[in-house]
């Protein structure tokens, strides 16, 4: 595009029309002076040859021809004036410069002709003789006759034709043109000064407000269009500058309100605790929120303008984008993330995104971490099965022995009786498992609900309760049982919940070892390496231990070290998980050291209660 200044379209033009009006004028008045001064002299020599026409008429009609000739010649000089007479053939006659006898005929002149045909004639052109620019004037030369009237009626005898140079007229002309174009030039200059001070004055205001323009394009709304105060501008500028204010005005409004809605959007977008990700047609990240960011361990600034593969390396998220691309439906799945040796599940939400138009601009995707609900509906599963599985095999063992005594075994006193036995112990243990199910869904329960009452209580005295409550099946295998801890020791507790777990510890600590055996009993408050106070529990036997492999599932449900044993021996594989869901409602832990065919330890660690509660 051509673009120029304002100046440069304003002043330019204005300076041609002056120009050209100028030499217009320049030209239209010289050539009207030189038709004036021209017809000025044509009167003036028309009037010279009609004072001498009479007496030229004369000499020629009486034939006296050197008398003719000295008429012209004398008043030729004392006029100033060069006169020919010619006659009706057109051979000059008298002339007063020139010998008249060698000129040529002058019959073709135009002026002659003219006179010939009773007119005056008039030309201006280079005469051949004097080779100089002259003005002609003829007149037409009558028979002179005494009778005036007699002699208006007599016809042409020849022409008489004064003449005078034109140089002078010429040189006068030159002399007005030259002061014309020094008026011109001055005349010129002067507009041009003006021409050049109003564009500055109408390019000014433009230049201050394109000034501001410019600001405004780069979101600068600090000033309002500069009109200097008091500078005279057109209503036009005046009127566009307000616009352009107004305009700025509205402008300013309308990005700060997109900004405040931007980052209110933004807050939202960054608090949201799902994971949001928007990405374009090409696949590239248009943006992802902070939990996004923290699922794919990535920077959320850097990975804008990524590739969708860059940033999550999850073939099933690309395949359904892509899926959400083409179909343009939204679309539900879950995907699993690999996270090092664990899994996440994201439930995933896609849409398509569109822009206000209507456009289709990219896909939307939303993100739920899920993997807690995976792992407990995968832990309610398993637990399903496992509690099936444990409850099954007494039932079978039941089924079994019942049919056999209705099959014929009833007769028989002694298989009866030994059948019997059978079934009641299998009975028991159903109901074992039914009771460590209920008591653990019991503590569940409370510890999910936070109803557990802890209250500071004496840890010797649960302990020692605990103990007492095993005697019985200690003193079966004639175990000993010592209690070591110290007489005022506290913690915050519920008495009842911490005296099962301990029972739950002594009776395996009990049925794991030896006859004769000796079960320690202890608990004591100590500090850890992060400086906390905790008041630990153990429980030591010297029984047939447990192997390393199965020491870090050993508190899960159902899990047994060894089954067979187990069963025998009437344990239901809860014993620990009980234990373990009462320390974690104390706010404690559990844990196990083991050495196989040596014994085992089992810790339960609390808080330690507070000096100031003691
Ligand atoms: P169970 O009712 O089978 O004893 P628990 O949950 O109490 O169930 O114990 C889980 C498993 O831990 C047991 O089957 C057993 O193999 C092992 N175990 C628990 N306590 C001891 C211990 N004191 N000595 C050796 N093994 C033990």
């Amino acid at each position: 595009m051509n673009q120029k200044k304002l100046i440069w379209q304003i002043f330019p033009p204005n300076l041609l029309i002056t120009l050209v009006a100028m030499l217009a004028v320049s030209w239209y008045g010289s050539t009207a002076l030189q038709k004036f001064y021209i017809q000025q002299l044509e009167s003036a020599l028309q009037a010279r040859a009609y004072l001498i026409r009479e007496r030229v008429s004369e000499l020629m009609t009486e034939g006296r021809l050197e008398e003719l000739r000295e008429f012209c010649r004398k008043s030729g000089r004392e006029a100033l004036t060069r006169i020919t007479v010619i006659d009706l053939s057109g051979k000059v006659v008298a002339d007063s410069n020139e010998n008249a006898d060698i000129m040529e005929p002058h019959n073709s002149r135009p002026e002659i002709i003219a006179a010939y045909k009773g007119l005056t004639g008039t030309s201006i052109r280079l005469s051949r003789t004097l080779q100089e620019n002259m003005l002609y004037v003829a007149v037409p030369l009558k028979r002179h006759g005494h009778n005036e009237k007699a002699a208006a009626d007599l016809a042409v005898s020849g022409a008489l034709r004064v003449a005078v140079p034109v140089t002078a007229i010429e040189q006068t002309l030159r002399d007005v043109q030259a002061k014309i174009a020094l008026g011109a030039i001055v005349v010129i200059f002067a507009a041009a000064l003006v021409t050049l001070l109003v564009s500055r004055r109408i390019s000014r205001p433009l230049e201050a407000m394109k000034q501001c323009a410019l600001r405004y394009s780069r979101g600068d709304f600090s000033q309002r269009m500069c009109l200097h105060k008091g500078e005279a501008v057109s209503l036009e500028v005046a009127t566009l500058a307000a616009s352009m204010d107004r305009m700025a005005e509205h402008l300013n409004e309308r990005i700060k309100t997109i900004v405040r809605q931007r980052n209110e959007l933004e807050a939202v977008f960054a608090s949201m605790s799902e994971a949001v990700l928007a990405v374009d047609t090409d696949e590239r990240v248009i943006s992802l929120n902070k939990a996004a960011a923290d699922i794919f361990a990535i920077d959320e600034k850097q990975a804008s303008g990524l590739l969708l593969q860059e940033v999550v390396r999850n073939i099933d998220l690309q395949r359904q984008v892509r899926q959400i691309l083409e179909n343009l439906e939204p679309l539900q799945d879950e995907i699993i993330l690999q996270h090092g040796a664990s899994e996440r599940f994201l439930q995933t939400n896609g849409v398509p995104l569109q822009d206000g138009n209507g456009r289709n601009i990219g896909v939307l995707v939303v993100m739920n971490d899920v993997t807690r609900l995976r792992r407990l509906e995968n832990v309610r599963r398993d637990f399903v099965a496992n509690v099936s599985h444990e409850l099954k095999t007494p039932i079978t063992s039941i089924k079994g022995y019942v049919e056999t005594l209705l099959e014929g075994a009833m007769d028989n006193r002694e298989d009866a009786d030994r059948f019997l036995k059978i079934i009641l112990k299998q009975t028991n243990q159903l109901y074992a498992i039914i009771e460590d199910l209920l008591s653990l869904s019991r503590i569940e329960k409370l510890s999910e609900n936070e109803e557990v009452e802890l209250s500071l209580g004496n840890l010797r005295q649960i302990l020692e309760e605990a103990v007492q409550t095993c005697q019985m099946k200690a003193s079966q295998k004639n175990i000993r049982i010592t209690v070591d801890c110290p007489e005022k020791l506290q913690a915050r507790v519920n008495p009842t919940l911490l005296e099962q777990a301990v029972v739950n510890l002594v009776v395996n600590a009990v049925k794991y070892s030896e006859a004769e055996a000796e079960v320690i009993v202890s608990a004591a408050e100590k500090k850890l390496d992060d400086g906390t106070n905790r008041v630990v529990i153990s429980v030591r036997d010297f029984g047939i231990g447990i192997a390393k492999k199965h020491l870090p599932r050993l508190f899960e449900r159902f899990y047994r070290s060894d089954k067979a044993r187990s069963r025998k021996l009437g344990g239901t594989g809860l014993g620990l998980s009980i234990v373990k869901h009462i320390a974690q409602t104390h706010g404690g832990e559990v844990a196990v050291t083991s050495q196989e065919g040596q014994g085992s330890t089992f810790f339960i660690s609390l808080p330690a209660a507070g000096k100031s509660e003691e």
